[in-house]
C-alpha cells in the first residue's frame, strides 16, 4: 500500500479535493491508523474559510478528531493505562505535546506546549503526509499518547469526544496518576470518553467535578 485516499482542502472556500496521498514510512514508535470515524468541527471550518494565523499553507488534510483501527506499529507501543496497543486494536490518540517542559510538567498546559503538535492543518505534500482525519489512514507520530476505545462506545461518539479527552490524556501524563486510576478505568468503559477525559483532567489537577 503506497498511498490512500484524503479530503484535501486545496483553496480556502473551496470544494474539497479528494487525492491520493502517500502513506509515509513509519519512525519508531509511530502507527498508522485506519480511520473508522472523523468528525468535524469549527476548526476545520475556520481553517477552510482561511489560515488561523498559525502559519498554515495549503494543502491541508482537514479533521482533528479521529477514531481508528491500528493497522500498523513500528516497535512496542503501551495505551496509557500501561496495556499493550496491538494491530486491530479500535482507538484515539492524544496532540503531541513534550511532557517536560514548564507548560506541561508545572503548569499541566500542554495545549500550550512549545513543542506541541495537533492535526488537520499541517502540509500533506510533505512527510508524514497523513496529518488529518478525513482520510483513510492517519499517522500517529510516537510521542501520542493512546486510549483504547471501550466496545460499548461507537466510534463516532469516540471521535467526537477526542478534542475532550486529548488535552486531559497529555495532562493526566505529565502527572503521576493516582492508584484509583486503574481501580476505576473497567466502570468508565461503561460510560465512554468523555468521562475517561474528565476523570484524567480531575485527577491530574485540571479541574474539579
Ligand atoms: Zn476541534
Ligand atoms: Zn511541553
Amino acid at each position: 500500500m503506497k498511498d490512500c485516499r484524503a479530503a484535501v482542502v486545496t483553496a480556502h472556500n473551496k470544494p474539497l479535493e479528494i487525492q491520493r496521498v502517500p502513506i509515509p514510512a513509519l519512525d519508531p514508535g509511530s502507527l498508522l491508523v485506519k480511520i473508522a470515524a472523523s468528525t468535524l468541527c469549527g476548526t476545520d471550518v475556520h481553517r477552510w474559510h482561511g489560515p488561523l494565523g498559525d502559519g498554515d499553507t495549503l494543502p491541508i488534510i482537514t479533521g482533528h478528531e479521529p477514531c481508528g483501527y491500528v493497522e500498523d506499529i513500528a516497535g512496542e507501543r503501551t495505551d496509557i493505562l500501561g496495556n499493550p496497543v496491538k494491530r486491530g486494536d479500535r482507538i484515539v490518540w492524544s496532540y503531541v505535546a513534550c511532557g517536560s517542559c514548564y507548560y506541561c510538567a508545572v503548569a499541566l498546559q500542554p495545549c500550550i506546549c512549545p513543542g506541541r503538535a495537533s492535526w488537520g492543518h499541517n502540509r500533506s505534500d510533505q512527510p508524514p503526509y497523513l496529518l488529518g482525519s478525513c482520510a483513510e489512514y492517519m499517522y500517529v507520530p510516537p510521542p501520542c499518547l493512546i486510549i483504547k476505545v471501550p466496545e460499548g462506545v461507537s466510534s463516532a461518539s469516540a471521535a467526537a469526544s477526542t478534542t475532550a479527552s486529548a488535552k486531559p490524556a497529555a495532562t493526566a501524563a505529565s502527572t503521576a496518576l493516582p492508584p484509583s486510576w486503574k481501580m476505576s478505568a473497567p466502570a468508565v468503559a461503561e460510560s465512554g470518553l468523555p468521562v475517561i477525559a474528565i476523570q484524567c483532567s480531575a485527577w491530574s489537577g485540571g479541574f474539579s467535578v
